[in-house]
């Protein structure tokens, strides 16, 4: 019996959690939950959104859901006072990220078979979250000077190359595309391409492939790109794997992952969408198939493959506004958790 962490998150977030966990029920019976508060939107007046009880408790589970936190525009740094200096985090969900040493989001791009009339993608996003422009260092200057600082350490490009090669290794990609921008941010996106190139050469079954990040950006749209992992900074990434999700068919389609050393935090590439919050109409697929990348993770490969395959078996049925369909969440989720079964009859059924 393994227990998760389940972060419900704002938003849409509940309703997909729930349909999330459904479908976990189904396929991973064994697993149980502990949800964690965390948000600026915790019912109870001012409270700490990121609580260091929270932090813990997802560090001593090792694994947890995350649906999307709301990050107040303007508004919503977060600073977490320690004894050693302050930490300040742009949002909510840089803070999760970096509270917990999460350095790498992976989200699979991946199209689904019938969903879009776009070109296929097949590829897997590696972006760095520990740095580069989100790391909260801003300052305003006046009225009417505002400055961002772009931090890039060797230390981190080190590791994220790192785990770049070894997952193109791992899962039989024969390539890293490094997205960057080099050519005018010679310092930062050129420490970048000099740390990565360094590290390349420790895998020599790997081709590094370099690009600038528009030209990849257009490539991804024209469906160019090749099966390759897309190693990204922390802004380049959030930005292009949501337009890969898009191309793919919806934004609510795109699963992802974050990773540290011991813990692992999994989420869908979309937000909150609060213009969606309570009508039913939550594509819920990429929170359930985060959580396919989750049971993945904790060892169970043949869980994590029904799901992927109930989810394809759903969407030839059901589909919410966002795929052009009038299916509602709880549709989409009683139709992956009945494929699961109709799959894998449990004990009692078979
Ligand atoms: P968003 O991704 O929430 O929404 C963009 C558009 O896509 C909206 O029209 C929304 O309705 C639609 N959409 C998103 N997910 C969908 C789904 N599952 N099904 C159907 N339609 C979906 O982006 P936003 O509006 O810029 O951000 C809203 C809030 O979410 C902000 O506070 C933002 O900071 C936060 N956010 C959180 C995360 C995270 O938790 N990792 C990521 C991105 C944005």
């Amino acid at each position: 019996m393994a227990t998760v962490g389940i972060i419900p998150g704002d938003g849409i977030g509940p309703e997909i959690t729930e349909a999330t966990v459904r479908v976990l029920s189904a396929a991973a019976p064994y697993l149980s939950y502990e949800y964690i508060p965390v948000g600026h939107l915790i019912p109870g007046g001012e409270h700490d959104p990121l609580p260091d009880a929270a932090v813990a408790g997802i560090r001593r589970l090792g694994a947890a859901l995350k649906a999307p936190l709301v990050a107040p525009r303007r508004t919503g740094r977060i600073v977490k006072v320690r004894p050693d200096g302050d930490r300040v985090y742009p949002s909510i969900n840089n803070a999760v990220r970096r509270e917990l040493d999460l350095f790498a989001n992976v989200r699979p791009i991946q199209s689904l078979p019938g969903i879009s009339s776009g070109p296929d993608l097949d590829f897997l996003i590696v972006r760095e979250v520990s740095e580069g422009t989100y790391s909260g260092i801003e300052y305003r200057i006046g009225d009417d000077v505002a400055q961002a600082v772009k931090v890039v350490t060797r230390g981190a490009w080190e590791r994220i190359a790192h785990f770049s090669f070894r997952l193109a290794v791992e899962q039989g990609y024969g390539r890293v595309i490094l997205g960057h921008k080099a050519n005018v941010l010679n310092l930062t996106d050129g420490l970048e391409l000099e740390v990565v190139q360094e590290v390349a050469r420790q895998y020599p079954e790997v081709e590094l492939q370099d690009m600038m990040v528009d030209a990849l950006g257009q490539a991804i749209v024209r469906g160019a790109v090749p099966r390759a992992v897309v190693l990204l900074d922390n802004q380049y990434g959030d930005i292009l794997s949501d337009v890969a999700a898009g191309v793919t068919g919806s934004i609510g389609l795109g699963p992802g992952a974050n990773f540290g050393e011991s813990v692992a935090v999994f989420e869908a590439c979309h937000g909150a969408a609060p213009d969606i919050a309570g009508t039913g109409r939550a594509n819920p697929v990429g929170l359930i198939l985060s959580g396919a990348m989750m049971i993945r993770h904790l060892g169970d490969a043949a869980a994590a493959d029904a799901v992927e395959a109930a989810v394809e078996t759903a969407l030839t049925r059901v589909r919410t506004p966002d795929l052009g369909g009038t299916a509602t969440t709880t549709d989409v989720a009683d139709a992956v958790v009945e494929a699961v079964r109709a799959a894998a009859p449990s004990p009692a059924q078979a």
